[in-house]
């Protein structure tokens, strides 16, 4: 959420940021909606004061008086209880708004409307040349035995698969693995709840838009979140953090939960797009300084690189263009692995930075060291996500014969096993 004063004094720089990332607001019915508050919370006032002063003179004033006092305190008590109603109105209209404004991109963000206007940063490591026909992920994982699509697809519904003995251990492992980088570069792992309340959601910038991205509990009034993500961030909903916590670095590991809503009928083959996937996600609450925000979301970035560089696998750094990044982030990077089965270089990481957006909308404080509340900044960083990594990581090191030949940083976690084959 921006803080309403921006909103006013860089209306034309929010109205940009509304167009440039493509959301389908408004601005002035806010602003309208705005300044009708503030009168009517200033009538209001007035009124009540008026009210409160009547009251006051009533038993003091002479019987001539009384009679037009009397008639007074009734006009301003009919005054009052016509704009009460009409305040909670506007304010529900205001809120709402105040929902679906977007945060303003950062400079260096390009324009754009989708993908293809990402900007490629880097490019690390070198696709693998083969010199045999490859398979894709799916073909191998079901030669060695390491996911099972057709009892899910009838018990569960489609876009769902069960990862079996090697695919489930080869999980566990790049997950585990992952939580090892993370603690070493000093994260603080959690293992959060996954169904919570409609106000984490909200605070986090995932509803009121995106709602329908989300599986809701009904009878309980819980959604599953689609990343612990919003788990991590609400761990501080409505704290104020003291100055000498931060930064405040988590590594969340969570089945995340996506109805894919908008994506019918893409990505239908393997495990690139499904319902039900595993992820750590990291997050940072630091102090609200740009550069300390630009340190702390590169050292995200240079973590994720880490994981990719331990399961060997080549990848590219994009600049999100402004029509690829979400309500509250002012900039992302994507990391994308090289997927060959694709023959491009695919989304498996996405690293933002959100200002003070969602700790706005969470009511996290910071006390300054000098005694200063202020809002701190967060910001998040998949560090891995599976199955899809399984993707790059099968295709990208597989063999002529079907088998995989592991990167050597997972044979520990694969007790001791350098190569998953049929059998194996
Ligand atoms: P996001 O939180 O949307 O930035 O996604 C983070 C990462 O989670 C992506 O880069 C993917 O690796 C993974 N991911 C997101 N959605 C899905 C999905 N529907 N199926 C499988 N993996 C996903």
């Amino acid at each position: 959420m921006l803080d309403i004063a921006f909103i006013r004094q860089n209306a034309d720089l929010v109205r940009a940021a509304i167009r440039n990332k493509r959301f389908d607001l408004d601005l002035d019915e806010l602003l309208s909606a705005d300044k009708r508050r503030r009168e009517v919370i200033t009538l209001l006032d007035e009124k009540r004061a008026r009210k409160n002063q009547v009251a006051a003179l009533i038993p003091k004033a002479s019987k001539e008086e009384r009679p037009k006092l009397i008639e007074e305190g009734k006009e301003v008590k009919a005054a009052i209880e016509k704009l009460e109603p009409e305040l909670a109105e506007i304010t529900r209209v205001y809120d709402d708004f105040m929902l679906r404004v977007p945060s303003v991109p950062r400079p260096e963000v390009p324009v754009g409307a989708g993908e293809d206007d990402n900007v490629e940063i880097r490019k690390v490591g070198t696709p693998r040349a083969f010199d045999f026909e490859p398979k894709d992920h799916l073909d191998l994982m079901q030669s060695l035995g390491m996911v099972n699509f057709d009892g899910p697809r009838k018990f569960a519904g489609g876009r769902s698969y069960a990862l079996t003995g090697l695919g489930a251990l080869l999980e566990m492992a790049v997950t585990r693995l992952t939580a090892d980088v993370l603690v070493q570069r000093g994260l603080t792992m959690v293992i959060p709840p996954v169904m919570v309340k409609e106000r984490a959601m909200q605070g986090t910038g995932f509803f009121p838009l995106g709602r329908e991205e989300a599986y809701a509990i009904t009878a309980d009034e819980l959604f599953l979140v689609g990343t612990s993500e919003v788990a991590l961030v609400s761990l501080h909903a409505d704290d104020t953090l003291d100055e000498a916590q931060l930064p405040i670095r988590y590594a969340g590991l969570s089945p995340c939960f996506r109805r894919e809503a908008g994506a019918y009928g893409k990505d239908t083959r393997g495990l690139y797009r499904v319902h039900q996937f595993t992820k750590v996600e990291q997050v940072v609450f630091c102090l609200p300084d740009e550069a300390v925000a630009e340190k702390e979301h590169y050292q995200l970035l240079d973590n994720a690189e880490a994981v990719l560089h331990a399961l060997e696998i080549p990848y590219r750094v994009a600049l999100a263009c402004t029509g690829e990044i979400g309500l509250g982030q002012t900039r992302k990077h994507e990391v994308e692995s090289w997927m060959p089965s694709r023959n491009a270089y695919s989304e498996t990481h996405s690293c933002s930075t959100l200002g003070d957006f969602q700790s706005r909308r969470s009511n996290i404080r910071l006390r300054l060291a000098n005694g200063t509340l202020v809002y701190p900044y967060t910001l998040n960083n998949t560090a891995i996500a599976s199955p899809r990594i399984l993707i790059p990581l099968l295709e990208n090191h597989q063999n002529p014969d079907g088998s995989i030949t592991l990167p050597k940083a997972l044979v520990p976690y694969m007790n001791g096993r350098t190569k998953l084959e049929r059998g194996g």
